[in-house]
């Protein structure tokens, strides 16, 4: 078995949410292009045939909020190995986290970050640098020289961004290049616990994360994005309260974008009783109705984007009691399947989902979202929305296997994947 460098895929479902295309189509991919062909069209007499009847065709998928953990703790994760993750749940265009040790702070870093990503993998990387030095929330990074290097998105992801002053700055410095302002709202003198506070957390006798540890900042930067030039995106809401605030008034001037991940869609809470702290999270999954609700907002079309966080920790970080586990799971490779089948499930239809994960994530972080364009380059994946598999070790590509899908039944296969390019087929590494 190896990459196929010329195929033709026949009548299988094309899914773009750059032309709202959703519509059946033969799909000759080869020289690096994607076009369109019927019956008259000329096709090179090596083309692999695919049927494609009951497949979709769309475009790589964007997930703005990943977690690399390359330079620092290669034990949990490379570049390499988080890319190929990438690639294996269909992702073609990752953001790229900066809390790494040292953090990405510089625009030496951020060239360390793209020089190893290009040497290693076809994947795009968007890198989401530091807003202050270390990510210690005193001394501002030089933005403008990192925006220079073309740089749109920064972050201090794993802390919220304390000093209003310094908030302020990045969200006057960022409208220069249309730029974001990621916050990751926590008001860490609120939160302090393992688990979401609530009756799971009395039974299990732990210390619990309250709402507002995450409602309070979230509100906090809605005021001071509210006039200001630049834009604020807030990531991984846990929390219904949390994206009511940012859609209603008096805050829904502010204009901020809100992403959700897939976990906080399909657990709650009880999820720890079952998985203990391969289901230890910041925020923390909530009750069941907080999970039902936030659902209910995302097919609403109230929430912008869906992303991962993926948080790869290597098995000692987290076969430990839950208070002292490490925060966070894998996601890349379980995004897809999880999210259509939680929105599906809520009546939003396949291209509005899709749209979750390309071309809203990609609106946010300011770049072009990838497209199905005949006589285009290929940037595209070929997936069986109906194929059953259980979540294994042997199926995984991270390096890290801390989630609490690991052994599910999930729905839903990433197959192929081109960059310009044949870059992966399930089964062949
Ligand atoms: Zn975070």
């Amino acid at each position: 078995m190896k990459l196929l460098e010329s195929i033709l895929v026949t009548g299988v479902r094309v899914l773009d949410p750059v032309s709202g295309l959703d519509g059946i189509r033969d799909v000759l991919l080869a020289g690096g292009g994607l076009e369109f062909v019927d019956g008259t069209s000329p096709v090179p007499e090596d083309a692999t045939r695919v049927d494609g009847g009951g497949k979709w065709l769309f475009p790589g998928l964007v997930d703005m909020h990943v977690h690399l953990r390359e330079p620092g703790d290669e034990e949990s994760e490379t570049v390499k190995t988080g890319l190929a993750a990438a690639l294996a749940g269909g992702v073609t265009t990752v953001g790229v986290m900066p809390n790494t040790d040292p953090p990405m702070d510089s625009p030496s870093r951020v060239e360390e970050l793209l020089d190893r990503a290009a040497k290693v993998s076809p994947v795009t990387v968007v890198p989401i640098p530091c807003v202050t030095m270390g990510r210690a929330g005193i001394e501002p990074t030089d933005l403008r020289a990192m925006m220079e290097m073309g740089v749109k998105a920064f972050s201090d992801d794993g802390d919220p961004i304390q000093d209003p002053r310094i908030l302020l700055a990045a969200l006057d410095a960022v409208a220069a290049v249309n730029g974001v302002v990621i916050e990751h709202p926590e008001d860490k003198r609120l939160s302090g616990g393992c688990m979401n506070a609530g009756g799971t957390a009395r039974r299990m006798g732990l210390t619990g994360i309250p709402s507002k540890s995450e409602t309070v900042d979230v509100a906090r930067c809605l005021e001071l994005a509210s006039g200001a030039p630049g834009r604020l995106h807030l990531t991984h809401l846990s929390l219904p309260r949390s994206v009511e605030l940012a859609r209603s008034d008096p805050f829904r001037s502010a204009g901020a974008t809100v992403d959700v991940t897939p976990h906080h869609m399909a657990l709650d809470e009880r999820a720890v009783e079952e998985s203990g702290s391969m289901a230890k999270m910041n925020p923390p999954l909530r009750s069941p109705e907080d999970r039902k609700e936030l659902v209910e907002m995302v097919a609403k079309g109230m929430v912008n984007a869906v992303a991962s966080d993926h948080a790869p920790h290597f098995p000692g970080k987290k076969d430990l009691p839950m208070p002292e586990a490490a925060f966070g799971i894998t996601g890349l490779e379980t995004l897809l399947p999880v999210t259509l089948e939680i929105l599906g499930n809520a009546g939003m239809q396949p291209l509005e989902i899709l749209a979750l994960l390309t071309t809203g994530p990609a609106s946010i972080l300011g770049i072009d979202a990838p497209a199905i364009v005949h006589g285009g380059r290929a940037e595209c994946v070929l997936f069986d929305p109906a194929r059953e598999y259980f979540l294994k070790d042997e199926n995984m590509y991270s390096r890290s296997r801390n989630t609490p899908f690991a052994g599910r039944l999930l729905r839903g296969r990433v197959e192929m994947v081109w960059i310009g390019g044949p870059v992966y087929r399930e089964g062949v590494s």
